[in-house]
This record gives structure tokens, sequence and C-alpha cells, in this order.
């Protein structure tokens, strides 16, 4: 991997981390803590760090977090703990995500933390997908006595934070590390192991399984109907991330990244991942790289922060502009030109690449192998509210962008942390029933079940 991918914020020092800590007021309704999707406890562990105890601090951010290095990194303090920050009306908010990754990753190097691990005797659980909320379920089902099994499909465990999110914004380091502590936790991870092909959910079930997760995300990219789509030389961000992060683990040659050193490229859409495809495209030696937007830059939902390092890497944007039309000759890999509408007028501009960043929806590999789990019009699993997250098949849980509710890691994670407590329920209540269908005979009348009740779109 070259110095390109580097991790490009800067970590605290541990006086520095004091010293931003000690600034906190600890403030009896903290605005930080209401503006968290999660809801953590951010002044009590300010507090504790204040003080050097970080141990305490670690352990009451592990009561809400299972990916507190993920979060300290890639949330949206802006928008979230530290846009509520009373301070931040003097623009001095305390820098709470850069805090939690110190204290997370602290706690790591020095190994600190070493949580008790409750015994397993309170069902079995198997969660698909182990991206955050696949994680998230594991680690909030171990920590409260069920025996959980992670399936995923690719050859390491961690679905976006490992495949998606760029090595310069989230080192796979880190989400490795975040991966071993649940995994302390006595959850089994099983690898290459695709839920949908080789096993289905109904096997899952067969092999004694109480409740089945389906985190699965959603890893179809949409397309837009425009002339030239078709050509090789347009690609998905997704996968070209996907790529680039095979390509830094070793797995594959830069030639097969197929952006390259040189090449033109042109990046549709402005969220988070048009902005990741635009900054990895660069890194990888791309000569020149233009998001084209349909809105304008007030509009784009990428974080501000994450749009102003692109400016500064060198990044160019043109706003309210869509592409019309996509031109290459056949069995070439890469394009000659694009066609570019900006209010009206249309542009031709020589292009070697565009890279589709406009949104993804779910495969329907496992909704079309297990029988009675509904989807609506777009394919997102339909849940209910009562268990949270089940879905219109009994034992069968959804949560993540499977479902289309969360937008960012920290909201699949607060979604996540829902459906954990639904599973809960679920399985301790037909646990229960079970004990009391096996010790009660009642020959004469059918045995209680649970169904869900009616889902919610
Ligand atoms: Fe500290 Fe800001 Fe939270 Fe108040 S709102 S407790 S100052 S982080």
């Amino acid at each position: 991997m070259t110095d390109n991918f580097k991790e490009v914020n800067e970590s605290y020092t541990l006086p520095e981390a004091i010293r931003e800590a000690q600034r906190c007021l600890h403030c009896k309704v903290p605005g930080c803590k209401k503006g968290c999707p999660i809801s953590n406890d951010i002044p009590d562990w300010i507090a504790e760090l204040a003080k050097g105890n970080f141990g305490n601090a670690m352990a009451i951010i592990h009561n809400r977090s299972n990916l507190p290095a993920v979060c300290g990194r890639v949330c949206a303090h802006e928008r979230q703990c530290e846009g509520n920050c009373v301070l931040a009306k003097k623009g001095q908010h305390i820098n709470i995500g850069k805090l939690e990754r110190f204290v997370a990753d602290f706690d790591s190097q020095a190994g600190i933390t070493h949580e008790a691990i409750p015994e397993k005797n309170r069902g079995r659980v198997a969660v698909i997908g182990s991206g955050p909320a696949g994680l998230t379920i594991a680690g909030d089902l171990a920590r409260r006595g069920f025996a959980v099994e992670i399936f995923e499909m690719e050859n390491e465990p961690g679905g976006v934070l490992m495949f998606g999110i760029p090595e310069y914004r989230l080192p796979k380091e880190v989400v490795r590390r975040e991966i071993a502590k649940i995994v302390n936790l006595g959850v089994n991870i099983h690898l290459n192991t695709t839920i949908g092909e080789s096993h289905t959910v109904d096997d899952l079930f067969a092999q004694g399984f109480d409740a089945i997760f389906m985190g699965t995300g959603t890893g179809v990219p949409k397309r837009l109907n425009i002339p030239g789509i078709n050509h090789p030389g347009v690609r998905q961000a997704i996968r070209f991330l996907r790529r680039v992060s095979l390509y830094e683990n070793g797995y594959i040659p830069l030639q097969d990244v197929i952006v390259g050193k040189g090449d033109r490229v042109f990046v549709v859409g402005c969220g988070n991942t048009a902005i990741d495809a635009a900054r990895t495209a660069l890194r990888i030696g791309a000569k020149e790289v233009t998001v084209v937007y349909h809105r304008t830059v007030n509009e784009m939902s990428a974080l501000r922060a994450e749009y102003d390092d692109a400016v500064a890497e060198g990044v160019k944007f043109l706003w309210n502009s869509s592409i019309t039309s996509v031109q290459g000759q056949e069995g070439a890999t890469k394009l000659t030109g694009i066609d570019i509408d900006t209010e009206g007028t249309t542009t031709h501009y020589p292009a070697d690449h565009v890279i589709m960043a406009v949104g993804s929806a779910p495969a329907a590999r496992i909704v079309s192998t297990t029988g009675g789990i509904d989807v609506d019009e777009k394919g997102y699993v339909l849940t209910t509210d009562t268990p949270y997250g089940m879905t219109t098949r009994p034992g069968v849980f959804a949560g993540g962008d499977v479902t289309n509710r969360p937008a960012t890691v920290v909201h699949a994670m607060h979604d996540a942390k829902l459906v954990a407590e639904g599973i809960m329920q679920y399985v301790d209540a037909i646990r229960l029933l079970r004990h009391i269908n096996a010790t009660t005979p009642t020959p004469d009348e059918p045995a209680m079940t649970l169904a869900p009740r009616v889902p919610s779109a």
C-alpha cells in the first residue's frame, strides 16, 4: 500500500486528549448526547477521560457502542454530537469524535479493558452479514448471554467498514481490532459463506438457531438510463471502492482496480460514497477527478468536512449538472468522452471513466430463497415494530440498509440495537412457550405459537 492511503486525520496525544476533555462543561442537559443517534453517555466518559481514567471511559462508551474506534472516525460529528455541543455556538465545540477515537485506540493498544464473557444460555442467533448492523447485533446479543454465529460472504468480516470506506478515512487495522473485540465476546464468524446460495435461511433454522438476523445491506447499485451507460468504462462506486480495498490488502494487483494513472474520471452523485470514490480515484493516480451533481453544494448529502477535504485535494465539482450520454469504442475498457448538461447547456468532456454513486438497492438473494419474507415495491424488507425488526417470517429479523431505514454507520448501529432488543424479546418468548408446551401437554388444544404483527412499511 502506498502512503496515499494512509489515514489523513491525526490522533490526539495523551496530554492533548486530557486537555481537550477538561474543556467539557459536563452539562446537566447535554446537547451532545441528544445529538448522538445511539445516545452515547458522552459527558460521563469525557469526565472519566479528563481524570485519566481510561478504562472507565471505555466501559461507559461500550455500554452504547460496539464500534467506538469506527464511530470516532467516520460518524457525522458535525451534524450530531459536536454540532449539538453547547460550545458549538461559540465555534469551540468539544472534539468528541477525536476523543472517542483516542479512548478506543488507547484501550486497544494498552489492552486495558477485559470484558467478562457471560454464559451463552439464552438461545442461538445467526447473523447474516458482518457490516455495522450485524456486528452491533452480534456484540449486543453476546453480551446478554446469546450464542451468536455470523455468516459472511467475503473472505474478511466488516462489510462496508472493510470494503466500502477507504483506508485513508478508516484504516482496515482499526476495523480488524474492533471485530476482534466482538469475537472475544464469544461470537463465531463463518467466512466465504453466502446465505441464499450454498445455505438458506431454512437450513439455519434446521441447524437449531432460534432467530436469524439479516444485515445484508444494499449491494445492488442503482443505474441511470442514458445512452452508453453499459460501456465497461462506467463503473459503480461501491464496486470501485471494493476493488481498491482488495488491492490495498494485497488480494488483487493495481491494474485490476481498472481506474489508473493519468485517467480523467467523472463521479456522478454527491453523497459520502461519491466523495470517497473521487478522493480514492485521485489516490490511485487519476489525473483529473470531477464530481457531477444535479443540485447545489448546499443540497449534497456528503459531509461538509469530506467535501472540504476533497476540494483541498484537487477534486473539481460541477453543480446543477447531469450526465446525458457516455461515449466509448466497442471492446475498449476506457471511455472516449461524456456529455454533461449544466443548466440547459450541453458540454462535451474527454473522459476515461465514469463512476456512478447514485445509490443502491438490496439484493434479492435471501428473500428469493426464503418463503414468507415480504418486501416493498423497491425490494426493501418489511419489518414489524413489535418485536422490533421482525420480518413477516417469524424468527427472521432485518435491520440496516436492507430495511431502508438507516443512512449512516451510526444510524445502522442505532437501528441494530433496537433489533437486538426485539430478538431478545422474541427468543425469550419462544423458549418460554416451548417450555410451557413441553411441560403442560394439552392434547385437545393446539400448541401456542408466536406470529408477527402487521408490518410497518
Ligand atoms: Fe461537554 Fe459539549 Fe456535551 Fe456540554 S454539550 S457535556 S460541553 S461535550
